[in-house]
């Protein structure tokens, strides 16, 4: 579905700024770099730019109107003067480059405007970014290029500099949470995938990692049995907690969905229904939050939070974990 330029500005406003002060002053560069993770926009946006090169009826001189002959044809990917490249396979090779110029050597088919974008721009091939090159030392007028990538550190130095940067900001949790279930997930899952990263494609891969479906289960009955027999809790961590969170790095991501859970329980009491993650456990959730204090569960939240500096800072995971659990419990019997 073709985005507007509200809907793109709210998903990157600064960009979508500049990118109109470059139309209204008539300065829009010869090439730009869009860098940014995937699910930021990249491609909409260049492809926004180029209604606004086309077409034949601005609105408030620089959003295209999306419904004239060019903005339709943009939009249906069948414009004679708008090339996009993908790699082909694993890259982008030398022809495709080749072929653009060929394209681009004769006059715009219809107009003096040419636009090209070339989607990931990083997986281009030596001799693809060499060709690249020697078409951005000699612009043509009328011809502009968008280069999109999320590994910008894979690129030529000197295709760099010929090149406008502009950073795309990783998405908002709402704007992450909207992708997501536009990609598929399930809008109970959404929101506990946002929280945790705002890379599209890490929540992507989170959403059907058995190990991480196993660790949510194991972290909500840590909590659970802290809460109902505290006593047993590091029977638990022996049990289930050390047999699943192995690596450091599965450590931290375990503790911060123990943090989550501290966080929804505070939310729940809130009444701020709209920021829960833990959307499917809700109803649970719901009745310990009433057996607790906004007080105690600020301390614990606490705990967890030195936890995972202790941790960083190489402390023994077993030992960290076992005072953690203490923490929690302590006083457990009064609240
Ligand atoms: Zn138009």
């Amino acid at each position: 579905m073709v985005k507007t330029w509200g809907q793109l500005l709210e998903l990157q406003p600064t960009v979508l700024k500049m990118l109109k002060n470059s139309l209204l002053k008539n300065r829009v560069a010869h090439a730009y770099l869009f860098e940014g993770m995937r699910g930021t926009g990249k491609k909409e946006i260049a492809l926004l730019l180029t209604k606004s090169l086309f077409c034949e009826q601005l609105v408030e001189d620089y959003k295209p109107c999306e419904s004239c002959n060019n903005c339709l044809r943009i939009n249906n990917g069948n414009h004679p003067d708008v090339h996009i490249v993908e790699p082909d396979g694993l890259s982008i090779k030398v022809e495709q480059i080749r072929n653009l110029q060929a394209e681009f050597s004769k006059k715009g088919v219809e107009s003096q405007n040419k636009v090209y974008v070339i989607s990931h721009a990083d997986k281009m091939s030596v001799s693809a970014s060499n060709s690249l090159l020697k078409f951005l030392e000699e612009p043509n007028p009328g011809t502009v290029a968008f280069l999109l990538t999320e590994q910008v550190q894979q690129l030529l130095p000197t295709i760099l500099s010929r090149c406008q940067v502009l950073v795309f900001q990783p998405l908002a949790p709402q704007m992450m949470i909207k992708q997501l279930i536009e990609n598929g997930v399930h809008p109970a899952k959404a929101p506990l995938l946002a929280q945790l990263t705002n890379n599209l494609e890490e929540a992507l891969k989170l959403n059907v990692d058995e190990w991480f479906a196993q660790a949510q289960k194991i972290v909500v009955k840590l909590y659970e049995v802290l809460k109902k027999n505290p006593l047993e809790a590091l029977v638990t961590l022996q049990g289930d907690w050390f047999l699943h969170f192995k690596e450091k790095e599965q450590i931290q991501r375990g503790l911060d969905l123990l943090l989550l859970i501290f966080k929804d329980l505070l939310y729940i009491q809130l009444d701020r229904q709209e920021q829960l993650v833990f959307v499917e456990e809700n109803e649970r959730l719901r009745q310990y939050a009433l057996q607790t204090s906004g007080r105690r569960l600020s301390d614990q939240m606490s705990a967890i939070l030195d936890a995972k500096r202790k941790l960083q800072a190489n402390m023994n995971p077993q030992l960290m974990m076992e005072q953690l659990v203490l923490k929690l419990q302590e006083g457990s019997s009064f609240v």
